[in-house]
């Protein structure tokens, strides 16, 4: 075991043994190499740097109950990663190659990965990019693929915290047929100036509605937007700008499972005044409760004073149980790393 105080990581970068890193050159990918330096040598006209050709993936892995280690739904991530090469015109990542590299980088870090019970995780990070040089504007001929790893500690040390969110109507995160949908790193770097806005005004979370109209709700800035009405139903929303997020699907699933209805469609924003509990979801944390929402001055509230409601907190404890082996994995989800 690494000499790591478990249980106060938070989600923040920490060194490990090293990374896996591939290339692609002349039509092919290398084998995989594991690189004990976290720096990576890079032409100066390599297209990451200038033109955005970069994107990035987040998945977990678990060391659960019986001491084993998964990961979470990582071919989901591997779909995903392959549209958004193709919509960025990088080389795409073979679905077997992807899932290989995680297991690959996790068994050279066993050390890293959190105990069982200290509720950690190993944040798994791929990441592709252009690092072919290329100065006019054109895809790179050269990409790189690394996966990195970093254990982070339990995001809710008691309970599920609620938070507060505002909903940004002086900018837009993703255009109806921009690059929503895709993990590319030039959405985040968009994404900050008004997260650090909203952050400042005392809202750590910011609610994007549709660019066209802002009548429609979207997504946060990192994180999917999901709701249960008044009347027991999980609603999410149905936009071609929005990112598919794995945890949200997952949570749809589970939620089915419990016999609970599930809606995917356009939410207008006014909608909000129906809403029991609203959350938003995404790896990093599963559930973020969100209590109440501001616009324009006005406040609504979508869930209890403080805390998280039953049927999330519900729908929580399910995702975390199948991560951690406590209960039953019915569809399947967890890969094991050995
Ligand atoms: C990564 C991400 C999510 C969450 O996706 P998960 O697969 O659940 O981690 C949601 N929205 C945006 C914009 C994201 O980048």
């Amino acid at each position: 075991m690494a000499q790591l105080d478990w249980k106060s990581l938070g989600f923040a970068y920490h060194d490990t043994n090293c990374h896996i890193r591939y290339v692609w050159k002349d039509g092919r990918w290398s084998e995989g190499e594991l690189v004990e330096s976290p720096y990576i040598p890079m032409h100066i006209a390599a297209t990451a740097l200038h033109y955005g050709q970069s994107a990035f993936e987040g998945l977990k892995a678990f060391r659960r109950k019986d001491g084993k280690v998964s990961l979470f739904r990582p071919e989901e991530n591997a779909r995903r990663l392959a549209v958004t090469a193709r919509r960025t015109c990088m080389a795409v990542v073979p679905e077997d190659m992807f899932v290989d590299a995680c297991k690959r980088v996790l068994k050279a870090n066993m050390e890293f990965i959190p105990p069982y019970g200290t509720g950690g995780s190993m944040y798994v990070r791929p990441l592709l990019f252009g690092s072919g040089a290329e100065i006019g504007v054109a895809p790179a001929k050269e990409y790189t693929f690394i996966v990195l790893v970093t254990p982070v500690g339990a995001y809710y040390k008691g309970g599920l915290q609620g938070v507060r969110a505002i909903v940004v109507d002086d900018y837009d995160r993703a255009a109806p047929q921009g690059t929503g949908h895709v993990k590319i790193a030039g959405n985040y770097a968009a994404s900050l100036y008004p997260h650090l806005e909203a952050k400042a005004a005392g809202y750590p979370v910011e609610l994007y509605l549709d660019a066209k109209e802002h009548k429609w709700i979207e997504e946060f800035a990192t994180s999917n937007f999901l709701a249960i009405t008044k009347d027991g139903k999980y609603v999410t929303v149905e936009s071609p700008s929005i990112l598919p997020s794995i945890t949200n699907m997952t949570l749809q699933q589970l939620a089915r499972d419990m016999g609970i209805p599930v809606e995917v469609r356009p939410i207008p924003f006014e909608e909000v005044t129906s809403f029991a509990e609203v959350a938003a979801c995404g790896t990093a944390v599963v559930i973020t409760p969100v209590n109440e929402i501001e616009r324009a001055g006005k406040v609504y509230q979508t869930g209890p004073a403080t805390g998280c409601g039953p049927i999330l907190e519900k729908l929580y404890k399910a995702v975390q149980g199948i991560q951690y082996g406590e209960i039953p994995d019915t569809h399947g989800w967890n890969v094991d790393v050995e």
